[in-house]
């Protein structure tokens, strides 16, 4: 298997999109890996005659409008995750201009939800992380750790402790690539263990409502907002949680 997969996905076409310019989409498919751009000229300027332009494309997969979150999990995260149980570091990211669907393929329409055919990759992969755990050696113990970071305004802030606004990336010989200083959430945890680190991410879900990118603005401007104090309540409270199983494990 390659080590880098890159797929295209279109997203279904928005309703204003629909009304202001119909059902016509300037893409065609040739196969699950290749589609034809067509080119309108009056819209691009390296396009020189008067022609239409048809420009061929082939990417690993390509993921056309109605495509399944199912479909684009297995075929882009679940190697990934199987890699990192067995200690093979991943990574997915996803590129395009507002409004292309990124957040929507990572968490579908909303993180919280639990639709299981809109759901997106963020919860498929926790998910699929806990069932490969569940499944592996009983004698193997994993230990997973939890950091939010965002890069804003070109700075790498600490979701879990705001007063750590401009963390270093570095790199190490041991580490490989790590962020100096961020907060870890961490718990040793035998394979049945699984419930908290979804309670974790259900956290993401309280302060990332992909609806609501002004109030998390502005959120961010106040340290002192609702928003940000009960994020950072409901960690401690978790963290707690988090030392107790430890302990008793
Ligand atoms: P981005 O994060 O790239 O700015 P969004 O994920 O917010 O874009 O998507 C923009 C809009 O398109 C949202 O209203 C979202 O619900 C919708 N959308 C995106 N991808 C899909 C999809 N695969 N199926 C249905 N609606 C989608
Ligand atoms: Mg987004």
């Amino acid at each position: 298997m390659p080590n880098i997969r890159v797929s295209a996905l279109f997203r279904p076409l928005s309703l204003k999109e629909k009304s202001e310019h119909g059902d016509s989409v300037s893409i065609r498919a040739i196969d699950t890996e290749s589609f034809i751009f067509k080119v309108e000229n009056s819209f691009v300027a390296f396009v020189q005659d008067e022609k239409e332009e048809e420009i061929k494309f082939h990417f690993d997969r390509v993921f056309f409008q109605g495509s399944q979150q199912a479909d684009i999990y297995e075929f882009l995260a679940l190697p990934i995750v199987k890699g990192v149980v067995n200690g093979v570091n991943g990574a997915i990211i996803t590129y395009g201009q507002t409004g292309a669907g990124k957040t929507y393929s990572m968490e579908g329409p909303g993180i919280t939800e639990c639709n299981e055919e809109q759901k997106g990759l963020l919860p498929r992969v926790v998910d699929g992380l806990f069932n490969a755990i569940k499944l592996s050696d009983d004698m193997t113990r994993y230990t997973i750790k939890l950091s939010m970071v965002e890069i804003y305004l070109e700075r790498v802030r600490d979701l879990f402790d705001l007063s750590k606004d401009n963390l270093q990336i570095k790199e190490s010989k041991v580490h490989g690539i790590f962020v100096s200083g961020v907060t870890e959430l961490s718990q040793k945890m035998k394979a049945e263990d699984v419930q908290l680190l979804e309670q974790l991410f259900i956290l993401e879900g309280i302060f990332f409502d992909p609806n609501s990118v002004e109030e998390v603005e502005s959120a961010y401007d106040d340290v002192t907002s609702r928003t940000i104090s009960t994020l950072q309540k409901a960690v401690e409270e978790l963290s707690k949680t988090v030392d107790e199983v430890c302990t008793v494990l």
